[in-house]
């Protein structure tokens, strides 16, 4: 069993991330596997090294050890690029030039509004008919034609409303010649990982994460989608919540034990 913790560094590791993260390695420990620490730093506007800094200090005080090298996505871009590539040659991406308010005007319906997918508004396939021949376009963002990769793979049950829920997501930003989904999907292969656990937050995305395994012919681990923590008045927590920042319950004299105890985790560790 190998599973991982794959914190962006985009701010402090906060409660909800020290409960997937301990969950993720007490379950490849119970299991005598590996726990695999991965930075997820595609977004370079917003990753910080000092918040890398921050989220492994931490992760280490909770009692947490992996092993080294770390893999970075922001080294991994030739494998995102090739991936890319591959899709591209089938014909199964088309370049997008539309901007936030073109997509959300094109796919408001006059009563409803506009549908919402895991990523926001669901594309309303504007640029769908661009040209998708000749060199794979490095300038544009990407996105996936879901109707034609659905029928490129074999069709299970779960996927049969994709294009409604989902739709044609982008898989190369423009800024970034990626996105989380693809890199997420490469990465989780390249790294073997067996058990991905992370918040039922990302319940969604998990379809389109299978589908790009199988576009890519890479194995589907076992998704483990966990509870998220909430705080006192029942509200999510996100990451810019500094109140709830690891940092500050280390500050403030908390011990790991006091962590565990939080978040519901059995204390005693076996062995
Ligand atoms: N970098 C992602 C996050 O912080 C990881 C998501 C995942 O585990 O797939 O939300
Ligand atoms: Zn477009």
């Amino acid at each position: 069993m190998i599973t991982r913790f794959a914190p962006s560094p985009t701010g402090p590791l906060h409660l909800g991330h020290a409960y997937s993260a301990m969950l993720a390695h007490d379950m490849a420990r119970d299991a005598g596997g590996t726990f695999l620490l991965r930075i997820e730093d595609i977004d370079q506007s917003r990753a910080r090294p000092a918040w890398e800094v921050q989220i492994t200090e931490d992760l280490t005080w909770l009692g947490l050890t992996w092993p080294t090298p770390v893999m970075r996505q922001s080294d991994r871009l030739a494998a995102y690029a090739t991936a890319l590539d591959t899709l591209w040659n089938r014909g199964l991406l088309y370049p997008c030039t539309c901007n936030r308010r073109d997509i959300l005007a094109a796919a408001s319906a006059p009563q409803e509004g506009a549908a919402m997918g895991p990523d926001g508004v669901i594309y309303p396939g504007t640029c769908r008919h661009n040209p998708r021949s000749g060199p794979r376009p490095s300038d544009r963002a990407l996105r996936l034609d879901m109707k034609l990769a659905l029928q490129t793979t074999v069709k299970s049950d779960s996927s049969a409303d994709l294009v409604s829920t989902i739709g044609d997501v982008v898989l190369a930003r423009r800024d970034m010649g990626t996105s989380y989904h693809l890199s997420v999907v490469i990465d989780d292969a390249a790294q073997h990982i067996t058990d991905v656990v992370r918040g039922a937050d990302l319940l969604e995305a998990t379809p389109i994460h299978v589908l790009l395994q199988h576009l890519l012919g890479l194995p589907t681990p076992t998704y483990h989608h966990h509870r998220l923590i909430r705080d006192a008045a029942g509200k999510r927590l996100a990451k810019r919540d500094d109140a709830r920042a690891i940092a500050t319950y280390r500050a403030e004299g908390a011990t790991p034990t006091d962590i565990r105890q939080m978040v519901g985790l059995p204390l005693a560790s076996p062995g």
